[in-house]
């Protein structure tokens, strides 16, 4: 079986994590917390990165951050993950849905102006697959209306646009760890901090509203309850596997780049074929490989492609369900028809599978079976 998706590690991440447990401090922000926050400070010329249980949290906390009240609107693309649309609902305000690309899959930049009014408080891009938005223009926007850039990054670790690393270009980045992702610990995320305005804050909202972080430095002599929060902070158990992760970042991305090249040179001609499209990715943006996607001519052919495939043992999927299309998107008013091109990109779209330890025997396994399903019959 050719997996989706398989973690990669090797002793590195088991001997740190051995020495997290014995240094004793299992909770969060110790040794190993402080060396991957300072790695990625550096790394990403980051002003402030805190580490947390998810990008999920992240999220939340920048909801928070940026005092997000009942009825304001916020907005993002409908093709993403339900954790950016949950941040904004989870605060009482409302997630306002635009269009994406149909080049990039990344929010469509010229629809969201018509979508601003009084209520509009942030927008949210999502970098797609670690393909950066278009981002002067999308902050010239945010800064014509004042209106505050949350970038969810959770895809996007280790990525650019032009010279900038994605997550430190808004007010505030979301970064993901989850399994899924390039960097992982199983479970985790950090929230990128570029504006001093909301250091503090944030230190307090992540130590469930105490001011904990300043008694720990000495700066106080007792902590107290102060403002909303909630449990944000990572396990130094989980940062120290993360570290292992983290500091062979670039071999990771380099070793990402080549599976994703390999994939498209060898699909290219059935995109010269017209049945299929290939990832394209900005001229702006400097990818960290995180999917590789082919998009078909219809929803049929797509299933019947990863249909094929998986009667071949190659595991490829599909996503998203688009927000405004599922229960919830529908409960907040939304339809089918109202964002046409995410629709079509999400009855198209199949991602193969892109992990350090898949072969380039598997790799040109699952290209062959490719081209085989266009070849044996008419489809
Ligand atoms: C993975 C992902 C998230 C959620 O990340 P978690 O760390 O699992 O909470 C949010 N947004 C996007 C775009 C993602 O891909």
């Amino acid at each position: 079986m050719v997996f989706f998706n398989k973690i990669f590690y090797n002793d590195k991440e088991l001997r740190y994590i051995k020495e997290a447990i014995e240094s004793s401090k299992i909770s969060g922000d110790g040794l190993f917390s402080k060396k991957v926050q300072n790695l990625l400070e550096k790394k990403f010329k980051a002003k402030k990165i805190l580490l947390v249980t998810s990008a999920s949290a992240a999220l939340d906390m920048a909801a928070i951050l940026i005092n997000l009240e009942l009825d304001d609107e916020v907005i993002m693309p409908s093709f993403t993950f339900v954790s950016t649309a949950n941040s904004v609902l989870l605060r009482g305000a409302k997630p306002v849905f635009v269009d994406i690309e149909s080049e990039n899959l990344n929010i469509d930049v010229d629809s969201i102006e018509e979508k601003i009014n009084s209520k509009t408080k942030a927008i949210i891009p999502v970098h797609y697959a670690g393909h950066s938005c278009d981002m002067d223009k999308l902050v010239q926007i945010a800064k014509k209306h004042n209106l505050r850039v949350i970038e969810d990054a959770a895809q996007s670790v280790n990525a650019k646009y032009k010279d900038k690393f994605l997550g430190t270009i808004g007010d505030i980045g979301c970064y993901s760890f989850h399994e899924t992702k390039n960097y992982t610990c199983g479970e985790g995320g950090a929230l990128v901090l570029n504006n001093e305005f909301f250091f503090e804050r944030a230190e307090i909202v992540r130590e469930k509203g105490t001011n904990r972080s300043k008694f720990f430095r000495g700066e106080i002599d007792k902590y107290t309850w102060i403002d909303v929060g909630s449990s944000f902070v990572l396990s130094d158990i989980l940062a120290a596997f993360l570290l292992a992760q983290l500091e062979r970042m670039d071999e990771v991305l380099n070793r990402r780049k080549e599976i994703y090249n390999t994939y498209y040179e060898g699909l290219k001609n059935l995109e010269k074929r017209g049945v299929l499209k290939l990832p394209k990715i900005p001229h702006y943006s400097s990818s960290n490989y995180h999917i590789f996607y082919i998009l078909l001519n219809t929803e049929k052919q797509r299933d019947k492609l990863m249909n094929f495939l998986k009667k071949r043992e190659i595991q490829a999927l599909f996503h998203y369900i688009p927000l405004h299309e599922s229960p919830m998107g529908k409960k907040l008013g939304y339809k089918k028809g109202d964002l046409p091109v995410t629709e079509k990109i999400s009855r198209t779209i199949l991602r193969l599978p892109l992990h350090l330890r898949l072969s380039k025997d598997e790799i040109y396994y699952i290209i062959d079976s490719i081209y085989e399903f266009f070849t044996s019959t008419r489809r």
